[in-house]
């Protein structure tokens, strides 16, 4: 006997709210990523780019080149289909994706992330022509998780 499908309980809508945010895809953040976005941007059903680093394949890297062409595409999709107008950029703090692939370390690290979601936010920027995009830190504190506006 198969299983019966699994039935969500939580409703469907779709309305667009053409909203996107690209950010890492690391899973201990991904429901704090949920709650910022929906609670405190007020951006329910949001379109989610996730991948290790976020907004870092966006800010040049020459070891993110790959990554960075897959979500420029996907950015150009997300503008002409689903009617896109407003990008949220979030690095978090200990990011694997800078330690590990970029070999940085802290307080060093905290400060690359920042520089990137400059970066980051003008490049999308060019690719998209889109001017309402924001740039924001996830920090761990005590077990919490705060989101500071970065200015890009
Ligand atoms: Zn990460």
């Amino acid at each position: 006997m198969p299983q019966p499908p699994y039935e969500s309980r939580l409703p469907y809508n779709s309305a667009r709210i053409h909203a996107a945010a690209i950010y890492c895809s690391d899973g201990r953040m991904g429901e704090h990523f949920d709650d910022f976005l929906e609670q405190g941007l007020k951006l329910p059903r949001y379109d989610r780019v996730t991948l290790p680093g976020g907004p870092a394949c966006l800010a040049g890297h020459a070891q993110a080149h790959l990554e960075e062409q897959g979500v420029m595409d996907e950015l150009k999709f997300l503008v002409e289909v689903h009617g896109l107008k407003r990008v949220v950029l979030i690095a978090h703090q200990s990011c694997a994706f800078y330690a590990s692939r970029l070999e940085l370390k802290e307080p060093r690290l905290e400060l690359v992330q920042k520089a990137d979601l400059v970066r980051a936010a003008a490049f999308t920027n060019r690719v998209t022509g889109l001017n309402n995009i924001e740039a924001y830190f996830a920090r761990n504190l005590d077990g919490k998780v705060q989101f500071e506006r970065v200015e890009a």
